[in-house]
């Protein structure tokens, strides 16, 4: 095997690449570019071009194609290839800067929500040049940005790197004005850990839910689950490891920093975490891993389910994301070093955070939402759908004393022990590490728990990013007129606890008391995505998103309707697959079962009137109930989804998928499961709960 290091980003057209292949003055301007966000000079970019596709050939690669993050679905991309036909006949390999900076995909099939009506269909995908392009199998993938023609952003990438330049500026302000006068550029950076469950392709295709759905309409719960804890940490399946090995060295390949993989809680359910990134590179890197996983499943027999909750009852697939900014010096600014109570820079932008959550609540709340990641939040698992921040015990002492004029010394701190968290005991965590907390500091970080495993994490960082922006701003504007720092600083801490504290929270949020709490803080509790989601185009967050150029107005309403409406073609969809499977394969599973109970009762008669025929005529009757049950509420929801196309407005379509569609999903599946515990296993038309979650 060749070297790892000689592996690693072997398939990405990265600054090696580029120092060695392209003249030295191109390079030069094209770093500048990178570095300090600069629009591409079209000279070099020709010159750029035709370096990245030779190399590329020498790859192996015969198409390329732009790369890019549409508001719905995972990326998509259209290949096209090298080829152009030449005078003679013949065809060379071409690639210009033209077609390297920019293409034009027919958008017309992607969402736009009306930002771009269909026969103006003309998008554009622009060169993303902070983001290396890479070979996947012949095709060179350039990163790009999605726009319509009249230049509002139709993907999830703009907004992105429009928030990392707000929150760069506005950092960078602050520091300035701190006296660092040495930072003239802040970053944000991302690790995103990875949740997936791995199952057999075999018992996948058995399965119209997993293969439409990606997740289980109907299932009996198996009797083993998650209870034991034997999964977690335990040790990998030689399968599994195969395909985690391969995994990693494809992702190595394409310069995707995998580090640590490990079992997750429930059986059959795994985890990948990278080394963080800057953030525009960790998105697209979550990108890539999750088409990996499909891809290299695949090639191993194994279906990689990465839906919020694929099986009902076990544990659910997130992602974490873990956050933080440093600058160009080098320093991490969430770190808050041995005396953190010295550490006034740190301090401030931690107070900066608190009060970017606790004012926008709603915003973080939308940023993970979706009808997969209902199931999860506001469901019985983590995280709750309510936000709050875990600080650990001394941050939260050390604001404590800034809040309340008191000096941060052992006397004060012994006394203050007491009245730190007045909570009862069941609600206190007990370990340093809050794994409850949907929004935890973690040492020199914080982790944002909330995100689905689906989510594409440019969004919630979108919104991470510009709300931080906000609240540097604010406090910038008083540190401009300060005349002494420090007390301004000590002032904005103080204000920030005075006002915000309320987010802060370092008990159990599975607690069901957490609930009430929080609600008497006067915190925000939207249960599901349709509850929050509309909120995207609240007064509040227009302004907020337009004062940073993040989102225009325009861009947030077709974000807020795209969602929606994906809400509701979920929800149709599930309730179509449900209807069938249920029609066409359970009820004649639980007749078949039936006739055979009967046929068995008869020949048990005519062998002997006198024989105990009780089992049978038992459970026939039973079953018999449940199946005239199971049909009137399929007719129901046939009703219901008929129903459905009155409601035109999106919200109030997807409203109604929540409150009438939900309800009676829910109640067909548990009819439907309670008869799968009944009827005979070679009967039953679909692999059962342990088939699938013990199989591999
Ligand atoms: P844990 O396993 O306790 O959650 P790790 O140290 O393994 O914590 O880190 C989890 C994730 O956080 C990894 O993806 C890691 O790269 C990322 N991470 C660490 N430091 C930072 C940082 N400064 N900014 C962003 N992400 C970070
Ligand atoms: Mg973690």
């Amino acid at each position: 095997m060749k070297e790892l290091s000689k592996i690693f980003g072997s398939l990405v057209f990265n600054d090696n690449v580029m120092r060695e292949k392209l003249p030295k003055d191109v390079y030069k301007v094209l770093r500048k570019t990178i570095d300090e966000g600069k629009p591409i000079n079209p000279k070099i970019a020709n010159v750029v071009a035709n370096t990245m596709k030779d190399w590329a050939i020498e790859h192996g690669a015969t198409h390329y194609t732009h790369w890019f993050q549409p508001m719905t679905g995972i990326t998509a991309e259209k290949h096209d290839s090298f080829i152009s036909p030449t005078d003679d006949g013949n065809i060379i390999m071409e690639f210009s800067g033209k077609e390297l900076i920019k293409g034009e995909p027919d958008g017309s099939s992607f969402p736009s929500g009306g930002l771009r009506s269909t026969f103006e269909a003309r998008g554009y995908t622009v060169w993303d040049p902070t983001s290396y392009a890479f070979i996947r199998d012949t095709t060179l993938c350039i990163p790009t940005a999605f726009c319509a023609y009249s230049g509002q952003s139709l993907d999830k990438k703009t907004p992105l790197l429009k928030s990392m330049e707000a929150i760069n500026k506005s950092a960078v302000k602050v520091l300035n004005l701190l006296g660092y006068n040495d930072v003239t550029r802040v970053i944000t950076t991302v690790g995103a850990e990875q949740e997936y469950f791995l199952i057999d392709k075999e018992l996948f295709d058995k399965r119209m839910d997993l293969k439409f759905c990606h997740r289980t309409l109907f299932g009996a719960k198996p009797p083993k689950g998650q209870e034991m804890e034997d999964h977690y940490f335990g040790s990998i399946k030689p399968r599994v490891a195969e395909y985690m090995k391969e995994l990693d060295m494809e992702l190595w390949k394409l310069g995707v920093l995998s580090k640590t993989k490990h079992n997750e809680v429930a059986p059959s359910q795994h985890e990948l975490a990278p080394v963080f990134s800057v953030s525009n590179v960790a998105t697209d890197h979550n990108q890539i891993t999750m088409d990996l996983m499909k891809r290299i499943a695949d090639k191993h027999g194994l279906v990689c389910l990465l839906h919020e909750k694929p099986f009902a009852g076990v544990n659910g697939s997130g992602k974490h994301n873990n956050w933080s900014m440093s600058t160009n010096t080098g320093k991490n600014l969430l770190s808050p070093g041995k005396k953190p109570n010295e550490n006034k820079t740190f301090l401030l932008f931690l107070a900066a955070i608190i009060k970017a959550v606790d004012e926008n609540q709603d915003l973080l709340r939308i940023s993970v939402s979706s009808a997969g990641n209902d199931h999860r939040l506001g469901g019985n698992e983590a995280p709750p759908a309510i936000i709050s921040m875990f600080l650990g015990g001394e941050l939260k002492k050390i604001l404590r004393c800034i809040e309340n004029d008191l000096p941060y010394t052992d006397e004060v701190l012994n006394k203050m022990e007491f009245d730190v968290d007045v909570l009862p005991s069941f609600m206190k965590d007990t370990t340093d590490r809050n794994r409850t907390s949907p929004f935890a500091f973690t040492g020199n970080k914080f982790e944002f728990r909330m995100l689905g495993s689906t989510t594409n994490i440019a969004c919630p960082n979108t919104i991470l990013n510009t709300i931080v922006a906000d609240s540097l701003d604010d406090f910038a504007k008083s540190l401009e007129t300060s005349t002494d720092i420090e007390t301004t600083i000590n002032e904005l801490v103080k204000n920030t606890m005075k006002k915000h504290s309320r987010i802060i929270f370092n008990g159990n949020n599975y607690a069901e008391e957490w609930v009430v709490e929080a609600e008497r803080r006067g915190l925000l509790n939207f249960k599901t995505a349709v509850d929050a989601l509309p909120h995207y185009v609240d007064d509040k967050n227009v302004k907020l998103f337009e004062r940073h150029n993040v989102y225009s107005k325009e861009e947030l309403q077709s974000r807020c309707d795209i969602l929606l409406e994906e809400y509701s073609k979920t929800l149709n969809i599930e309730a179509l697959t449900m209807l069938e499977m249920a029609k066409k394969s359970i009820i004649p599973a639980a007749c078949a079962y039936t006739k055979s109970l009967t046929e068995t009762a008869l020949d048990k008669k005519a062998l002997c009137s006198e024989i105990d025929c009780s089992v049978e005529l038992n459970l026939v009757k039973k079953i018999s109930s449940l199946n005239a049950c199971l049909l009137k509420k399929l007719d129901e929801l046939d009703s219901a989804l008929l129903e459905s196309k009155n409601y035109i407005e999106v919200k109030e379509n997807a409203q109604f998928y929540k409150d009438a569609v939900k309800i009676k999903m829910q109640e067909i599946r548990a009819i439907a499961d309670e008869l799968e515990t009944i009827v005979g296993k070679e009967y039953w038309p679909f692999p059962s709960y342990a088939d699938l979650l013990f199989s591999i």
